[in-house]
């Protein structure tokens, strides 16, 4: 269990998740890897979890499918810290298995507070488990990709992990076509005026 609450900030929930013990990851990890980027992010990008060297460094997203999501973020304009990047889970499971079930619900918490404080626009999905997750139904990313959902009033936006095109065809593959197209489609939400609050629809303001 975890001592997360409502009221807690991005950096109370850092800080908890620093000494977390909710899940079994915690034994192997060599740090807990929050978070990064801009706490006011629009648009927020959700792996997995950790792998080798982002548990090295604490830093999503550094190793080689990190390169390639910078890079996508680049085509559409976009730096990492102009966006906010976190994972499902927050300590790298062993031999980057595969989270489990209960992982993933020991550090829902974190992810939800994380969502809860940075209140994005738009949710982009890194593969099945993020996209699970935010769709709450076991979905296939294969399906559901370049879609858009309204989940809690934001849209989300799946993907393909780009690891696994990484371990896919690559750059020759339709898995990367797809990645580019739904970046594309992430690029023409930012670009839509934000839709109005319920307030500014009744005139009050
Ligand atoms: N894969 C993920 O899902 N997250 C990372 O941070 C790195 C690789």
């Amino acid at each position: 269990m975890t001592n997360v609450s409502l009221s807690m900030t991005l950096d109370d929930l850092a800080r908890e998740a620093a000494g977390c013990t909710a899940c079994r990851l915690s034994q192997g990890r060599t740090q807990v890897v929050f978070g990064v980027g801009n706490p006011r992010a629009d648009v927020m990008f959700i792996g997995e979890g950790p792998g080798y060297h982002e548990d090295k460094q604490g830093e999503p997203f550094v190793g080689a499918a990190g390169q390639l999501l910078t890079r996508m973020l680049a085509e559409v304009g976009l730096t990492r810290e102009d966006v906010y990047i976190a994972n499902v889970v927050k300590c790298r499971p062993p031999g980057n298995r595969d989270p489990l079930p209960d992982e993933i619900e020991s550090c829902k918490p974190y992810l939800e507070g994380q969502i809860r404080n940075i209140d994005p626009r738009v949710i982009v999905t890194l593969g099945n488990f993020a996209t699970r997750f935010m769709l709450d139904r076991p979905v296939s990313i294969s399906r559901v990709r370049g879609q858009q959902f309204e989940v809690h009033g934001r849209t989300v936006v799946p993907t393909f992990h780009p690891a696994a095109i990484l371990h896919g065809g690559g750059e020759s593959s339709s898995q990367f076509q797809a990645l580019r197209a739904d970046f594309q489609t992430i690029r023409s939400i930012m670009s839509e005026p934000p839709p109005l609050q319920p307030e500014e629809q009744l005139g009050l303001f």
